[in-house]
C-alpha cells in the first residue's frame, strides 16, 4: 500500500458501477485515485450546498413524489414535487427557484429518481 493511502471495502455492485463508468468515460486517471477524487468532490459539493449556497435550506425527507425542505429564511416548509419527470416548487410555483436548484444538487437525488420511470 502506498504511503498516504488506506484500504477500504465497498460493495461489489458499487465497484462494478464505478469501474464501468471509469472505463466508458476513458478517464485517464487510474481507478483508485479517480474514486478518491470523486468522493472528495461529492463531499465538497454537499458542504458548498449546505454551508455556502443555501444554508437556510434543510432536507427534511425524500418521499414518494416530493422532497420536503425547511426554508428558515421564509420560515416554512417547501415541497419540491416530481411530476411528469420534472421538479416543481409548490411555494414559488416555479421550476427554476433556489429550492429546485437545492434539490437538483442533493446527492440523494439519484435515490429520489431511482424508481421513477
Ligand atoms: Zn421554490
Amino acid at each position: 500500500m502506498a504511503a498516504g493511502w488506506r484500504t477500504l471495502t465497498i460493495r461489489e455492485t458499487t465497484f462494478e458501477r464505478l469501474s464501468k463508468y471509469h472505463e466508458l468515460k476513458n478517464i485517464e486517471k487510474k481507478l483508485s485515485p479517480w474514486i478518491d477524487d470523486f468522493l472528495i468532490m461529492n463531499l465538497d459539493k454537499g458542504n458548498f450546498l449546505t454551508q455556502k449556497y443555501a444554508p437556510h435550506l434543510k432536507n427534511m425527507g425524500i418521499h414518494d413524489n416530493f422532497v420536503l425542505l425547511n426554508d428558515e429564511k421564509n420560515k416554512g416548509f417547501v415541497k419540491v414535487i416530481l411530476k411528469d419527470g420534472k421538479l416543481h416548487c409548490d411555494v414559488d410555483k416555479s421550476d427554476h427557484c433556489v429550492h429546485i436548484q437545492y434539490v437538483m444538487a442533493l446527492p440523494e437525488l439519484s435515490e429520489f429518481f431511482r424508481n421513477k420511470k
